[in-house]
């Protein structure tokens, strides 16, 4: 390879940048005036695009994707299985005379329709309406999917049944996004603002990782089939040194970030940080911040490439929440704000009153909506595999509390306590007129414990599964946040038109807020016991498991909300719920199935094999007539525990017989116990999986 210079990189980066994104800058290019300016107002206001021009921007699309090499056109979209799903056509069409033109007509770029069936929808949709709709989403731009030996046009799109029933993930976030708008502009008529664009919510989402090496991947069932290991003992070493989170990074992961910043950046998705993690053999990466819609696009199309460009490098991508028991497991921070119709971060505290006061707004709505809904903010991140950080003793945990540090905290408290009329001097912050001290970011970040954490400038909810569609958790979100602003705006609209002042009844609010809801702030450790205990006292939810969790989404009150917002109609939120417990479901199952198979069919023979050959040395030396103590002691020991492993194997087959899917994972965790002993005694080279050690250090 020849090397590169800093000034051959820079322009290659720039070159590259967005190479195979239909951008506004391709745009400009390929389309006529009027048609472009129509369309960049959809994608910065309306969202709805004029029909008027929708064949120009087909051909034109059509064309660049072409000189890209594509020769398919599919409509990429979120349905409720977590992943993202596409169909592809190719552009030709016979011309009759026994050759093809290549064709894409308005209709194919705005409509689909793919056979629905195949994709969960929780009832929503009879089997005699199988079709499915899925209807481009011009906010997102189309982009070219480069494949190996050709390429694809992937139009984003939202994806509905016969009668629009969102069957996916992006509608509701749509919705949600445009009730959060709608919320954040009465807010700017009431802080006087003179509207620059629509308001929108802002994400930057950091993602973790894993990466082993694929031989091993390939010897582990577990891993294969459900992407974590349902066996394994620690090893010796493993995390508790602190020497890998932000380490020198090894040549060869460092190929694998290499490549996949490379191909993220050719899709105009702003990879921005890379590292290493806690745990051996563990990694982030973090974009720079963009409108959250983009945003959650781009996290998709970032973890499918994790995935292939691991292959490419003889790597396994896991992204899997729990890998590997008793190491660090994989999270997703979602780093949320939202900018207003003045075309500013609302959540940054600002340096004048003014800015100050709309700040606090926002940050006393956050908090309102935060504990008035954490039952929803913990079912939106309920998954089986979270379950393993959530539920159990690693952050974050199950109980949502808010994290605001100890300056924030305490200007807060002054809200709460001070009196708006009476201009107490010195401590007590009056709205308006007041500036409240800088915040120095680094201050803000130091509490890793938290599950929703305000870092300087944003909230960054923590308790995502590394392995999630973030939609889901920004869904609920925005819908709170436009509920507690809704509430919020009411009053404050009332006491306008009752002619108070506008700073006094602000005060009034934000004190009210934060005298009713300060319960959910913690600054303290959150994964110590004491705190636990602190929380139920305060009333606070901790719900440890999925099914326990995703009740939210069943009560009258939720339903209530996101039909008031127009987020989800009931039907909707029932068929999550729905799907959600039925994936929970399946997960346990098939995880069931897959450890009773390894157990039997490889951890049962090895040990056998062991206690075989150990039953064979006591007769030879009880022949021999020699002590053979500690050959009768190993012998006893490793029949008990393949007794211990067989009876765990017995249990998990009932309990799948059975469909009891807490049966299910107490028996798993039973017949692991036996079978990480076994492996702490049989001999290595009779063990038939590769250990924690070999995968974790060697890659
Ligand atoms: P930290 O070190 O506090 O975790 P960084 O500044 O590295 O934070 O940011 C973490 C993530 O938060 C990045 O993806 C970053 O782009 C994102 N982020 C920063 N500001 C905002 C914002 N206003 N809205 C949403 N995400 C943001
Ligand atoms: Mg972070």
């Amino acid at each position: 390879m020849p090397k590169k210079t800093a000034k051959k990189v820079v322009s290659t980066v720039e070159a590259i940048y967005g190479q195979d994104v239909f951008n506004l800058k391709v745009m400009k290019e390929c389309l006529s005036k009027k048609a472009f300016d129509s369309l960049s107002k959809t994608i910065n206001e309306s969202g709805v695009i004029d029909p008027a021009i929708v064949e120009e921007v087909a051909n034109a699309m059509k064309d660049w994707a072409i000189s890209k090499g594509a020769t398919h056109f599919c409509h990429w979209f979120q349905p409720l299985t977590g992943s993202t799903a596409e169909k592809h056509d190719s552009f030709i069409s016979p011309d009759g005379q026994g050759g093809v033109t290549m064709g894409f007509s308005a209709k194919e770029l705005i409509q689909g329709e793919p056979d629905a069936s195949s994709f969960p929808s929780g009832g929503l949709r009879a089997t005699f309406e199988a079709r499915g709709y899925t209807a481009w989403d011009p906010t997102s731009p189309a982009f070219i999917k480069q494949g190996e030996d050709g390429a694809t046009l992937c139009i984003p799109t939202i994806f509905c049944g016969y009668h629009g029933e969102a069957l996916d993930k992006k509608t509701p976030l749509l919705r949600s996004s445009a009730a959060l708008a709608k919320q954040m502009e009465r807010a700017g008529k009431l802080f006087r603002l003179k509207p620059v664009t629509k308001a929108y919510a802002t994400l930057g989402p950091e993602q973790e990782y894993f990466l082993i090496d694929k031989s091993f991947y390939q010897q582990r069932l577990d891993l294969i089939q459900t992407g974590r290991t349902l066996f394994g003992r620690k090893p010796s070493r493993h995390q508790q040194m602190e020497d890998h989170y932000f380490g020198a990074i090894r040549p060869r992961v460092l190929a694998f970030m290499e490549d996949l910043d490379e191909a993220l950046w050719k899709l105009g998705a702003p990879a921005k940080t890379r590292h290493n993690e806690v745990s051996p053999a563990q990694f982030e990466i973090a974009p720079i911040y963009e409108r959250l819609n983009l945003a959650i696009d781009h996290n998709l199309m970032c973890m499918e490439l994790m995935r292939q460009i691991a292959d490419r490098h003889g790597l396994v991508c896991l992204l899997h929440e729990k890998p590997f028991a008793g190491v660090n497991g994989s999270g997703k921070h979602n780093n949320w704000s939202v900018v207003g119709v003045d075309g500013k971060n609302w959540l940054h505290p600002g340096a004048n009153p003014h800015e100050n006061a709309k700040f606090l707004f926002t940050l006393c709505a956050v908090i309102k909506a935060v504990d008035e809904h954490a039952d929803l903010l913990r079912a939106s991140v309920a998954s089986p595999g979270n379950d393993h950080r959530l539920g159990a003793n690693e952050a974050p945990p199950a109980i949502i509390s808010i994290f605001l540090g100890d300056q924030l905290t305490d200007i807060v408290e002054q809200i709460e306590k001070g009196e708006p009329k009476s201009a107490k001097a010195g401590g007590m912050i009056q709205i308006g007129a007041d500036v409240i001290p800088d915040l120095p970011r680094d201050a803000t970040d130091r509490n890793r414990t938290s599950p929703f954490a305000f870092t300087g400038n944003k909230f960054e909810f923590r308790a995502l599964g590394s392995n999630m569609n973030p939609a889901g958790a920004n869904v609920v979100l925005n819908t709170i946040v436009a509920e507690a602003l809704d509430q919020m705006c009411a009053q404050l609209e009332a006491d306008m038109k009752a002619k108070k002042d506008f700073n006094k009844s602000l005060q009034s609010v934000l004190q009210a807020i934060i005298k009713k809801h300060k319960r959910v702030i913690f600054n303290g450790d959150n994964y110590t016991q004491e705190w636990h205990q602190e929380a139920e006292r305060r009333g606070l939810p901790n719900k440890k498991t999925t099914p326990e969790a995703l009740k939210a989404y069943e009560t009258e009150e939720n339903v209530r909300l996101f039909e008031k917002h127009a987020v989800l109609s009931k039907k909707e939120l029932l068929s999550r719920y729905e799907i959600y417990m039925h994936n929970y479901k399946s997960v346990i199952s098939y995880e069931a199935e897959c450890a009773r198979t390894i157990a039997a069919t490889q951890i049962l023979p090895a040990a056998f094999q062991y206690q075989m050959s150990l039953a064979d040395a006591v007769k030879s030396f009880d022949a021999a007539g020699v002590s053979n103590k500690t050959a009768k002691a190993s012998l006893v020991e490793v029949s008990a525990l393949i007794d211990d492993l067989a009876a765990g194997v017995k249990a998990i087959d009932a309990a799948v017989e059975a469909h009891d899917s807490l049966k299910m994972k107490k028996a798993m965790l039973d017949a692991r116990a036996a079978a990480d002993a076994l492996e702490g005694i049989v001999p290595a080279d009779l063990w038939p999986l590769p250990t924690y050690a070999e995968m974790l250090f060697l890659y």
